[in-house]
């Protein structure tokens, strides 16, 4: 059956702890859905490999040799997650009718693909995997994530909320995905402006089973930022509100001061000048920071640099001898 050929894109930064059993497990979930007769056997397991720095490539090599359904891209360094997640759909689309993506580490719960395939197969063609709870995160993961989803919100982001990365797209919405150029990823939001029929999928999110977090603090706030300012002008908009509410309130003053000047009192001059200058200066600097955020952007999107570089990849190979 060369129909509905499903590729699994796997992420993998520093994952040489876990690859073993994801390998493993997502291979079983492959071999089940060919057994059933859902997709097709030359469906695959696509390892991209995000500049590791352990041995996360050669095990991804080794297995490649030892399974006709494991192939793998290798990253010239690391470019992130995101980018490595659309370097896989960009590699795979060609030969896929679906494709998933899920993070290496299992976190997400595997037994939701042949529920997203049948998903597929009723004719949806985004699938969202959605957490129906978040015990396994921390406390602080848990209410920075409603913050953020919430935020999104009201800045008018079309988001799914709960639904990070783990997601089925059908050949056409991937391609669809693939025409934004867009330099600043947050595929989490792009997904969504796609279209097409879509279903949701529910599963329990798991704690990692080995290895750490590859998204520190220090990471999450630069996605979340890259969310908001990728897709929202709403901080522009506040910059409009702050400069009305700053004219109202100098207005106000003006009158007071005129009145006190009319009445003759003394003018306490040091104390309205020292807050003024600093209330000023302080809504001009959020201002510059807003816009240059956005001018950051612009500044990205105009060099239109290669979002990646591959080095190697035996995905195209191992396809087109499968053809012959
Ligand atoms: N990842 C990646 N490049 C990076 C950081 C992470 O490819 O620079 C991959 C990582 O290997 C994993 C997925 O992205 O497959 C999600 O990362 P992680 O599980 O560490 O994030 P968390 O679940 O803690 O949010
Ligand atoms: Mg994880």
């Amino acid at each position: 059956m060369q129909d509905n050929i499903l590729t699994i894109v796997i992420p993998c930064f520093n994952e040489q702890e876990v690859l073993p059993e994801t390998v493993k497990e997502l291979g079983n979930i492959l071999k089940g859905l060919i057994q059933q007769e859902k997709i097709s056997s030359n469906s695959k397991l696509l390892f991209v490999n995000d500049g590791s720095r352990d041995r996360t490539w050669q095990l991804i090599s080794k297995y490649t040799g030892e399974y006709s359904y494991v192939t793998g891209i290798k990253f010239s360094r690391n470019y992130g997650h995101q980018n490595a997640l659309l370097a896989g759909m960009t590699v795979a689309v060609k030969y896929s009718d679906m494709i998933i993506t899920i993070d290496a580490d299992l976190q997400d719960d595997v037994t939701a693909i042949p529920k997203m395939v049948d998903k597929y197969l009723e004719g949806y063609d985004v699938v969202y995997g959605v957490r129906n709870s978040r015990e396994t995160d921390t406390f602080f993961k848990r209410r920075t994530a409603l913050a953020f989803y919430s935020l999104m919100r009201k800045l008018g982001v079309n988001l799914v909320p709960d639904s990070a990365d783990y997601r089925l797209l059908s050949k056409r919405a991937t391609e669809g995905l693939l025409a934004f150029k867009e330099r600043n990823l947050f595929l989490r939001g792009m997904v969504p402006l796609v279209g097409y029929k879509s279903a949701k999928v529910y599963y329990a999110r798991k704690e990692r089973f080995a290895g750490k977090s590859k998204y520190p603090i220090s990471k999450m706030l630069h996605f979340a930022l890259d969310g908001v300012t990728s897709f929202s002008i709403a901080p522009i908009h506040l910059i409009l509100y702050l400069g009305l509410i700053t004219v109202l309130i100098s207005i106000i003053c003006m009158i007071y001061t005129i009145i006190e000047k009319c009445l003759g009192h003394v003018v306490s001059g040091w104390s309205s000048l020292m807050i003024s200058i600093w209330l000023l200066g302080g809504i001009q600097l959020i201002s510059i920071s807003v816009i240059g955020e956005y001018i950051g952007k612009i500044f990205s999107e105009v060099k239109r640099r290669p979002r990646y570089t591959i080095e190697s990849e035996t995905f195209t190979q191992k396809m087109a001898n499968s053809e012959l």
